[in-house]
């Protein structure tokens, strides 16, 4: 390299640190301004009322922060959470849920209260269903009905060192999860008002104003878009052409197709203890059990499973949930005695007059099914006003939404709730996920709601990158999809799964089970942590599989491989040590 040539890269160097700098500097001062005027929020509007809007409600409604919160749902009621069967879905509520509940029996006289207000988490008891291995125990019903069935046996989720906290999970419907946030929201003043569908915002330095379809008004210094996945709020905010400070055109939302994409769901309801024939003789099911039966039928568009997940009440009924591609037989049957007659042949194990009534097979047949989403986040989490009084969050499916492969909807939607919390008490948002309560951290200066904000959206955004890799590649093939693509995909990924596996316990210390499993053991790991793991493994694997093509086809020799070898290793002991160290710290 030329002397010349040296000074140009000394002088860009100079100019760009010097750059750096001055921005940096610019941006305190900014942050400064801001602050010294801006206050935290009194009032809030929820804009959605699943579990995660009433979730943030119940959280801003409690001191420290002590808001008047309001939720807009769009959905007509009068405050009854009713069992809907195009949502029949249950949520598996774990121990990165669970953080949120831990957090909220702490906090009724934050920051010395000694009195624990446990009345939310007696009712997830009460309704959820607890497993204490894994997931639940599981039984898969042989197709050939002269098969005997085989006994339960534990999803254990992961080899070894599962942790105590594994045990801690709790299955529970939507609709039952929705009518016990509804009836802490009671408890603690929100104001739910439904039939309220979001429209359009406006805003000024102090407040926004949320219109609704029905021409109504409500008015508050900070709006949560818990809005669900297609989230009207973050879309208006991002066609938004105004100069307000809540326009996000710059906002994108990255979308993902994973193998589950697109998979439909529709659930036929089963009655509560409903027996399955084994032999001469029945076996009567256990309503906290998963029963997983597979059918006869195996072609592309005929090949239908049923999936029966945990419900604490005995006596609530039963969906079975299929998943299906949207080219399968069941969407193009469009009447009940066809359906009947189509189970009936792929699944002769069952007497099906003793089950399903003929209006619940019309229902069925007729019944249009939801379609599982891209993975999706949005680049964008958080905007707020010039003066630091007003501003507008995304929490929940609004800011990342997935299928539900890898179990974690609700608790990412409920750790966006704890990040905003510990943001707006001027906690420290970055440091590690542990399952600790508030009482062990010590509360900073209360922050400027822009502050807060900024935190969260740094946060945030960064961890639904992580957290959608982890939905692309965690477990998108358990729905058995029947293509051919899906059928080859699925063999790689078990392949890639049993080796990370096998090494894991080969090399536990230095080789991280596959990433699903990670997450799923070790819940104090972010899912930044959990990714990064699993990506350096898959570079160092990556690496030595070319190396090994490469002498393999005489492109490289023995010494060139030896010293690419021991770079790798010193490059993955390295990372290693990185991160140890951050553990330690
Ligand atoms: C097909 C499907 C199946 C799923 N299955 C599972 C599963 O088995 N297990 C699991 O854990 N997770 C599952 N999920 C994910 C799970 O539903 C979400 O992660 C979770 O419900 C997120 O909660 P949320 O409150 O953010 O959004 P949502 O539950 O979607 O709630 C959003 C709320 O906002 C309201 N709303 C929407 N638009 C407006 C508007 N304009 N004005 C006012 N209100 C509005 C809606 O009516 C709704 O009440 C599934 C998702 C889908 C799409």
């Amino acid at each position: 390299m030329t002397s010349k040539k040296i000074l140009r890269g000394q002088k860009l160097i100079l100019w760009s640190s010097t750059w750096a700098l001055l921005s940096a500097v610019a941006a305190e001062a900014f942050s400064a301004l801001a602050s010294s005027s801006s206050t935290a929020p009194t009032s809030v509007i929820v804009v959605g009322g699943g579990p995660i809007g009433l979730a943030t409600a119940i959280t801003l409604s409690r001191p420290p922060h002590s808001c008047q919160v309001t939720v807009l749902e769009r959905q007509e009621g009068n405050g009854q959470a009713l069992y809907d069967p195009t949502r029949s879905y249950l949520y598996n509520v774990n121990p990165r849920g669970l953080l949120w509940f831990d957090r909220h029996l702490k906090t009724t006289n934050y920051p010395n209260s000694t009195e624990i207000d446990d009345q939310l988490f007696l009712r997830l008891t009460q309704k959820g269903s607890a497993t204490t291995q894994g997931m639940g125990n599981i039984m898969v019903v042989p197709a050939d009905p002269n098969v005997p069935l085989p006994a339960p046996r534990p999803v254990t989720l992961g080899t070894g060192n599962v942790t105590v906290s594994m045990k801690r999970s709790y299955w529970i419907p939507r609709h039952q999860m929705v009518e016990i946030l509804q009836e802490e929201c009671h408890r603690h003043n929100v104001t739910l008002l439904h039939g309220k569908q979001f429209q359009s915002l406006s805003a000024n330095e102090t407040a926004v104003t949320v219109s609704c379809a029905d021409g109504s008004e409500y008015t508050a210094s900070l709006v949560v878009a818990a809005d669900g996945y297609e989230s009207p709020v973050r879309e208006y905010l991002r066609q938004c052409n105004s100069q307000d400070w809540c326009a996000a055109p710059q906002w994108k939302v990255r979308r993902y197709l994973s193998p589950a994409t697109g998979v439909k769901l529709k659930a036929l309801q089963f009655p509560p203890n409903f027996t399955i024939p084994n032999g001469t003789e029945s076996v009567v099911t256990d309503s906290e059990g998963i029963y997983v039966v597979r059918g006869t039928k195996d072609g592309s568009r005929t090949r239908l499973g049923l999936g029966f997940l945990p419900v604490k009440d005995p006596n609530l009924v039963r969906p079975a949930n299929t998943n299906t591609r949207p080219d399968h037989l069941i969407w193009s049957i469009k009447d009940g005695p066809s359906m009947k007659q189509y189970f009936q042949e792929n699944f002769p194990r069952f007497e099906w007059d003793n089950y399903v009534s003929e209006e619940e097979w019309e229902r069925f047949s007729q019944a249009k099914g939801t379609s599982f989403p891209f993975c999706q986040y949005s680049t964008g989490a958080a905007v707020w006003s010039a003066s630091g009084n007003a501003g507008v969050v995304l929490v929940g499916d609004a800011c990342h939404a997935f299928p539900p492969d890898i179990g974690q909807g609700i608790n990412a939607g409920l750790q966006d709730i704890v990040a905003l919390d510990q943001s707006l008490r001027g906690e420290d948002i970055n440091t590690r996920v542990v399952e600790t309560s508030v009482q062990n951290s010590t509360p900073i200066t209360a922050p400027t709601l822009s502050s807060a904000l900024a935190a969260y959206r740094k946060n945030r955004v960064a961890e639904h990158r992580a957290l959608i890799r982890l939905a692309r590649f965690g477990a998108p093939y358990q729905y058995r999809q029947p293509w051919l693509r899906d059928r080859i995909g699925r063999f790689l990924w078990t392949l890639n799964v049993a080796l990370r596996i096998m090494l894991s316990k080969l090399l536990p210390s230095i080789c991280p089970p596959p990433a699903v499993l990670l997450t799923n053991q070790r819940p104090d790991l972010t899912f930044r942590q959990v990714m990064r793991r699993a990506d350096t493994l898959t570079l160092v694997l990556q690496i030595l599989v070319l190396q090994l093509l490469g002498l393999r086809l005489g492109l490289l020799k023995a010494k060139w491989l030896l010293s690419s070898w021991i770079s790798t290793s010193a490059f993955y002991a390295a990372s290693l040590l990185v991160r140890n160290t951050k553990k330690a710290a």
